[in-house]
């Protein structure tokens, strides 16, 4: 028989093993379609190119995907290489068979450039949503898997790019996707062509014990099985050498030779169900010694990718290490064919349409399960592949950018730069000249075109893009490039809706209010309110509502301090804490009862710091006086009685505490270098000093008046004390009142 038909008898065969009422007559239309429309066509090894879809469809075959995946295989180049349409496709073998070549040939045509992590991720990401339906991933796999299985026909340069690009991302994928199988073989043939020389030394050293493993592997096989026969559990035991490049990691990560490396073995056992899984964990572990702190138990908490097992490294009677994988047959399945597991189970249950939303559900838990941090973006991500809020695009040099479902050339160009945005007089997408409300799709490839004359964004782009970044940068260009005429547009904005609102503009303006007012805004002064308003920052509308909300607060202030005539005793002490509930501090370091925000004033008499007992004085014209409690300006005896409600609790502020200027006298036997040593004193007490003078008595004393700066009354204590041991001084006090 001829060979080719030989091998698509196989495929049949295959197929049909897994899929019961085969409509062989489909399949093999597909195969004659596929090698009319390749034929002549040759691979670089020479072969008919039909070899090629034959092999990549025994591979999906293999993995045992639906009828539609496997003739999309036979069917994946034609779109790409061949005179064949998508109309002619979904004519003859569906449009679900159709959409998955369509999707394959996308992902064929992409470009990658290795880039910096970030970048791959980015294409990892762009490669899954622009799939839609994972059965492309797994063709598109597939497909990569022959390739790389047969690089060697092809150019160095070639090799090394695939290699790179397999390495990269198609290997990362299977792994997420939970196919450890094809995710080794992908990894093995890349490594073969990126690091010849390593691959070769791994590959030689490993032929070269050839018969000491397979002696090993016999041994221990055999004597696991025995005892699984011995204790009646149903198993399949089988061990193997490690991958080369998992190999290859440990070695050249963990800077090891081959000798080094802990374990290069492992043996699986594979049973029934779970309870066996444990048992046989129990046999393995009487069997051989287990090395402490290696036991894993994926069943109990699976892996990010939905892989299932319990793992263990034990040391045989030969002192050899090696790892024990226990698992069912479920768990194997899963572990080998990740997401395609799937399709294999599902076969078995009666056909309804696949590649449905339902049918995501189980990728969606897989993925969901992907707890990794970078895992996690990558499931918020691909999650919104399959229902989509993200797009990604190529700039001209190939680099990725993720924008939002629905973004225009205006959010491309902002967020490459502000600067490219703001001069942005066009954009070319795939090559064509497009409208800036032009909706960007998977792949597509953006070129904006800028000029130094371009006018700015117009306010129209605000409306047109999608993305906060973009909105934010055309803000900023409208805040600043036109200050004057936002802040003439806001303040006829703010006044026409303070007419609305029935407030003159002259009752925010006074002296004892304006600072409230701008406060309310959280605007420095009322022009940066209208540049706000103008460029669109805030609004009016805003604004003013919080203008009244502040007057009626004002005005309520106002006529309950009329009120309250009580009488507060000075010696009262209150904390801090008592008053913050109903009052907002001032950037004094004190808070005034009943008072938000008064304009706070420390007495000059008694300069009090924080820490210091302190009463409030409401003065005519300053606000409120802070004195200390002790100052005889204070004090309770001498107020007069009209002004007893002047007098207010106030306290400290805990935190941000500013310098506080206070003063103190020092009493000496005056002596030479008297000044000076008080200078080092404070010098060395590290605190501000604002003024130092001395003065000499009659009687030999003298006097040194110092005003310094200190955090609170513990620092200044402190001061005072270290002034003391000063030779000859005799006494410091603080300056009170006089
Ligand atoms: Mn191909």
């Amino acid at each position: 028989m001829d060979p080719i038909l030989e091998k698509y008898q196989a495929l049949e065969d295959r197929v049909r093993a897994y899929t019961p009422g085969l409509d062989a007559q489909r399949l093999y239309t597909a195969f004659t379609y596929a090698d009319a429309a390749h034929h002549g066509q040759l691979r670089k090894s020479g072969e008919p190119y039909i070899i090629h879809p034959l092999a990549v469809a025994e591979i999906v075959a293999d993995l045992g995907l639906d009828l539609d995946s496997v003739i999309a295989a036979l069917l994946h180049d034609c779109l790409e290489d061949t005179s064949s349409t998508h109309e002619e496709i979904s004519k003859k073998f569906g449009e679900p068979v159709a959409a998955l070549v369509e999707g394959v040939t996308k992902l064929t045509k992409m470009q990658y450039v290795s880039k910096e992590e970030e970048q791959m991720e980015n294409l990892r990401k762009m490669f899954m949503a622009m799939a839609q339906d994972i059965r492309v991933i797994l063709i598109k796999i597939c497909d990569r898997l022959h390739n790389m299985r047969t690089m060697e026909y092809q150019s160095p340069r070639k090799q090394r790019e695939k290699s790179l690009e397999t390495m990269e991302i198609y290997a990362p994928i299977a792994h997420r996707l939970g196919m450890q199988k094809l995710k080794w073989e992908l990894e093995d043939t890349s490594l073969r062509y990126l690091d010849p020389v390593g691959y070769k030394e791994i590959q030689n050293e490993l032929a070269a014990r050839t018969a000491v493993h397979e002696e090993f592997k016999a041994t221990i096989e055999s004597r696991i099985a025995q005892r699984m026969a011995q204790e009646g559990i149903r198993s399949k035991v089988y061990g193997r050498v490690k991958h080369v490049y998992s190999i290859y990691r440990k070695m050249y990560a963990q800077q090891k030779t081959l000798d080094e490396i802990f374990d290069l073995y492992a043996f699986r056992v594979i049973v029934d169900d779970i309870s066996e899984c444990y048992n046989v964990l129990g046999c393995i572990h009487d069997m051989f010694k287990p090395v402490l702190g290696r036991f894993k138990d994926y069943i109990g908490t699976p892996k990010p990718n939905m892989y299932q097992s319990l793992h263990t490294t034990v040391i045989g009677s030969e002192g050899i290490p090696f790892e024990v994988q226990i698992r069912t047959w479920e768990m194997h399945q899963t572990a080998e064919y990740g997401v395609a597991a799937h399709w294999k189970y599902k076969q078995g249950m009666g056909n309804k349409q696949l590649g449905t939303e339902q049918d995501f559900e189980w990728v969606r838990k897989l993925l969901e399960s992907q707890q990794d941090t970078d895992a996690e973006e990558f499931v918020r991500t691909l999650k919104v592949d399959m229902f989509s809020d993200e797009v990604f695009v190529f700039s001209p040099k190939g680099d990725v950018k993720s924008l939002p479902s629905g973004a225009t050339p205006i959010d491309f160009a902002y967020s490459i730069h502000s600067a490219v945005g703001n001069s942005m007089v066009g954009a070319k997408v795939n090559g064509r000249m497009v409208p800036y409300d032009y909706e960007l799709s998977n792949g597509d490839i953006v070129e904006v075109l800028t000029s130094k004359n371009a006018k700015g964004p117009s306010r129209d782009w605000l409306n047109i893009c999608k993305s906060n970044e973009a909105r934010i940068k055309i803000r900023q260009w409208f805040k600043k490039e036109r200050r004057e005429e936002n802040i003439a547009t806001g303040r006829a904005a703010f006044e026409s809706e303070m007419k609305h609102a029935k407030i003159a503009m002259s009752s925010i303006m006074a002296e004892d209010v304006l600072p409230h007012i701008l406060r309310k805004v959280r605007f420095g002064t009322l022009e940066e309110l209208f540049a706000a308003i103008g460029y669109g920052g805030t609004t009016a509308n805003k604004a003013v509502a919080r203008v009244k909300d502040e007057l009626l607060r004002l005005n309520r202030l106002q006529e309950n301090n009329a009120k309250s005539g009580d009488f507060i005793h000075p010696a009262t002490t209150i904390s801090a804490d008592s008053l913050r509930g109903s009052n907002k501090h001032s950037d004094s370091g004190i808070i005034v009862e009943g008072l938000g925000n008064c304009m706070v004033k420390f007495s000059k008499c008694c300069t009090p710091v924080p820490g210091d007992p302190v009463v409030g004085f409401i003065t005519r014209g300053y606000g409120v006086s802070v004195h200390r409690l002790d100052c005889p300006n204070a004090d309770p005896a001498k107020r007069k009685p009209e002004e007893a409600d002047r007098w207010v609790h106030v306290a400290w502020l805990e935190e941000n505490l500013p310098a506080y200027k206070t003063a103190v006298e020092l009493y000496a036997k005056d002596r030479d270098g008297l000044a000076l040593d008080v200078a080092m004193a404070l010098s060395a007490a590290k605190v501000k000093v604002n003024a130092l003078s001395a003065r000499s008595g009659a009687d030999g004393d003298a006097l040194i008046n110092v005003v310094l700066e200190v955090k609170n009354r513990e620092e200044l204590n402190s001061v005072i004390n270290r002034l003391h041991q000063i030779q000859s001084v005799y006494q410091v006090t603080r300056s009170s009142g006089k």
